[in-house]
């Protein structure tokens, strides 16, 4: 049978949304690559079906299961609004991103062919009010990014830096021309955005950063390298950290793709949120305009106007991800039958799940918290960083319960576990590893900043 009619014949056994979602992916995957339909198309499209010929007993990711994880009924807590936008977006990620990601997960690639859908939630610049932007509350967004991360957690990474980064930075810091030029295509996701501060020689320690901007007539020239730029290879904006040569202090710059002196290239190798395209940066006298300047960045202490927003939603991410590996153990240990009866009838594999349920809903609460801490304007960064270490935490533990309850298929991407596994690392790590959180979390509990080492000083002068 022709590939096509074979993608046909099984396309019509699924809901006919997703059926049209799976051939308009693959169809364009399969040109884009060069490579034949044929052999795309049937790997994804037996994923789709959520059964493996090979293991017909359980169902995997790609007909991803009810969410069973609201033991303690939390959807009680949010506003219908609330509510319904969560609803929006599970439907959105189950129907079409579930069937397909797997396979650009393992290809390391972006989903390019799913923006044109995504862009239509309405979801980029969430928070933003204006602009042809939604505006609404942070608890809101938060629900459209643990749904999104519950089912894939590159594409929640796509939507924070995106919205929570970049768009946001130019929101907060830029000026009115710059935000009526770039905010509104980038709401709409015609323009895509990053945010690059990381540096390879300045990772925690960013403050110290060395790529620097000197003045020139008209505009500024940039020198340096950026290093783990989500979205880098391919953002249309990229918001640029450095140092003046006027001032000695922290600046910020919007430089477009492809201006000249301006490198980016892919990270390979990576074993966490595949899809996300981090990027190695070089700016070799990047000229840039007066107009790229964003006029509120006058000192580092401006990423913190940025960063107490996004570290929320950070902390929620991992929220997103345990409720995801949830459900698919939830459902696993139904089907999943040894010595005569389902998984889920032995005490040790209840026990695992227990605590993972445990977790998932102690996560939610925090982040919720959280969250309405910030929206009473009393939230300080201490707090932000005592929940996005501790979900951070926690949800290393869920992903590694989940990987035991599925035996050898948790170590597959088709079952998401393995996938969530691995991309917990990157939530573990970034805005902040796990122990700079830690640390900053308790200075508010001791009063003591230990960030710095003792030694510090001497090690240089030495
Ligand atoms: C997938 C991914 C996406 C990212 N996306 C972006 C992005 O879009 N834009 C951007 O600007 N950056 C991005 N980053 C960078 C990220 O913020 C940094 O990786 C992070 O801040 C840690 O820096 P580092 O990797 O250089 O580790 P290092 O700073 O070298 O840390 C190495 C280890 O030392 C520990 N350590 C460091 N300092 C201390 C201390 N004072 N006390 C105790 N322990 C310490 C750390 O906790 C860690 O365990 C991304 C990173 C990843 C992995």
């Amino acid at each position: 049978m022709h590939p096509n009619k074979r993608l046909n014949v099984l396309s019509q056994q699924l809901l006919p949304s997703a059926a049209d979602s799976v051939q308009h992916v693959l169809g364009r995957v399969a040109c884009s690559e060069g490579e034949s339909q044929d052999q795309l198309g049937l790997q994804a499209t037996s994923a789709q079906l959520g059964h493996s010929p090979a293991f017909p007993q359980c169902s995997t990711a790609a007909d991803f299961p009810p969410a069973a994880h609201d033991a303690l009924e939390m959807d009680g807590l949010l506003t219908p609004q609330e509510r319904a936008i969560r609803l929006r977006v599970r439907s959105y990620m189950e129907r079409n991103v579930a069937p397909v990601i797997a396979g650009f997960w393992e290809r390391a690639e972006f989903p390019h062919q799913l923006v044109p859908s995504f862009a239509a939630l309405d979801l980029a610049g969430g928070n933003i009010k204006g602009y042809g932007c939604p505006g609404l509350g942070i608890v809101a967004n938060a629900m459209a990014v643990i749904e999104i991360a519950r089912v894939d957690a590159s594409m929640s990474t796509f939507l924070l830096v995106h919205s929570y980064l970049a768009m946001l930075t130019i929101e907060l810091l830029g000026s009115e021309q710059q935000k009526q030029e770039l905010l509104h295509g980038m709401g709409k996701l015609n323009l895509v955005g990053c945010w690059a501060l990381t540096e390879p020689s300045n990772g925690s320690d960013a403050s110290s950063l060395t790529t620097t901007a000197t003045k020139v007539p008209g505009g500024w020239l940039l020198d340096g390298q950026k290093r783990w730029i989500g979205n880098g290879t391919f953002a249309d904006i990229t918001v640029v950290w450095a140092r003046s040569s006027e001032s000695g202090q922290v600046n910020a710059f919007i430089v477009r793709k492809g201006t000249p002196g301006f490198k980016a290239t892919k990270i390979e190798n990576k074993i966490a949120l595949r899809c996300v395209q981090n990027a190695d940066m070089v700016f070799e006298r990047c000229f840039v305009p007066d107009s790229a300047r964003l006029p509120g960045v006058n000192s580092f202490k401006d990423t913190n106007k940025v960063l107490a927003i996004s570290r929320i939603m950070v902390a929620w991410q991992p929220v997103g991800l345990a409720m995801g590996v949830y459900d698919v153990c939830a459902r696993y240990v139904k089907q999943r039958e040894q010595f005569g009866s389902p998984l889920g009838g032995f005490q040790l594999v209840q026990e695992r799940l227990v605590r993972m349920l445990g977790n998932v809903q102690a996560m939610f609460l925090m982040a919720l918290q959280l969250s309405k801490l910030y929206e009473a304007g009393s939230m300080s960064h201490e707090q932000a960083s005592l929940v996005k270490s501790w979900n951070t935490l926690r949800g290393r533990e869920v992903v590694a319960l989940g990987r035991e309850v599925l035996g050898g298929n948790g170590i597959l991407t088709d079952f998401n576990v393995a996938k969530a596994f691995c991309d917990l690392e990157a939530f573990y790590t970034y805005e902040g590893t796990y122990d700079v959180n830690a640390l900053v979390a308790g200075r508010g509990a001791t009063g003591v900043a230990a960030i710095k080492s003792p030694s510090a000083g001497k090690a240089k002068r030495g």
